[in-house]
């Protein structure tokens, strides 16, 4: 291996340091420090409230950090001068509410950005479109319009519209806490097949059975801090915190 692969594998994917975060006067990240490897899936959870959003929200700046750094593969995503049009192409971001365009069918959701950002022809964008709808298993789904598609369905063109800017992380903010309970396996699939291609993903979710067999490490947020962090077999098994334990026998 050659000195700069080594040294580009060094360097996490995401790395947080001493992140703050106050709405008014309340603190609501009181300095997270994280880091994502490569290829890593690292789920995030915890009670509501306890900052699990902002965390993520701050990692594309879609909240501005009141201080601490923030790097996507050794690049500043905080700080002056740092060109977020640039940051967030290479983050992608899949919410709780889809945010779908509705007056788009599946096709055009996914190529507004290609077209729009990447500057992509038309031939090009829909070509790479109907990749990643196909990925998802909606390539019969690409001139149908949100409100044709069912809430799973839905999710999975938002990821499309995601993978196809093939972002370097992919940051999921509780992908099917909106959807019905038959739903979410098809998304949580995707979810499994994303992982497997070798994209690094940050997963806030509270799918306890999904994260104990895919994710690599799980982090336990409470109040603005991480309170543990450790492989799914401990962190399930074994919680060390009493804040984890008493919130794992809510949840699970
Ligand atoms: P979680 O995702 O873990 O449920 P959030 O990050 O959404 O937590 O919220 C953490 C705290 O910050 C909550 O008390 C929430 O009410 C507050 N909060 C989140 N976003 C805002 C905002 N834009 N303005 C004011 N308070 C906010
Ligand atoms: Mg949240």
């Amino acid at each position: 291996m050659t000195a700069d692969v080594e040294a580009a594998q060094a360097t996490p994917s995401l790395e947080v340091r001493g992140l703050h975060k106050s709405f008014g006067t309340v603190e609501v990240l009181k300095g997270v420090d994280l880091t994502v490897a490569h290829r890593e899936m690292v789920f995030v959870l915890g009670p509501s409230g306890s900052g699990k959003s902002t965390m993520l929200r701050c990692c594309n700046r879609l909240e501005e950090p009141d201080s601490g750094l923030i790097l996507l593969e050794g690049d500043p995503v905080t700080g002056k001068g740092v060109n977020l049009n640039a940051i967030r192409q290479r983050i992608g971001m899949v919410f709780q509410a889809f945010n779908l365009y509705p007056h788009l069918n599946a096709r055009k959701n996914v190529t507004l950005a290609l077209r729009k950002v990447r500057g992509m022809s038309r031939d090009e964008a829909d070509a790479r479109a109907m990749e990643a709808l196909t990925r998802v298993g909606l390539a019969d789904k690409s001139e149908n319009h949100p409100s044709e598609l069912s809430g799973g369905q839905q999710q999975r063109v938002a990821i499309a519209r995601a993978l196809a800017l093939e972002p370097q992380v992919m940051l999921f903010d509780e992908p099917t806490s909106a959807l019905d309970p038959e739903l979410v396996g098809d998304v949580l699939a995707v979810m499994r097949e994303v992982k497997a291609a070798g994209m690094t993903m940050l997963v806030v979710s509270h799918e306890m059975k999904f994260a104990r067999e895919a994710a690599d490490r799980v982090i336990f947020m409470d109040q603005g801090r991480i309170v543990e962090q450790g492989p799914p077999e401990r962190i399930f098994g074994a919680p060390e915190h009493d804040r984890t334990r008493a919130f794992l026998s809510r949840v699970t």
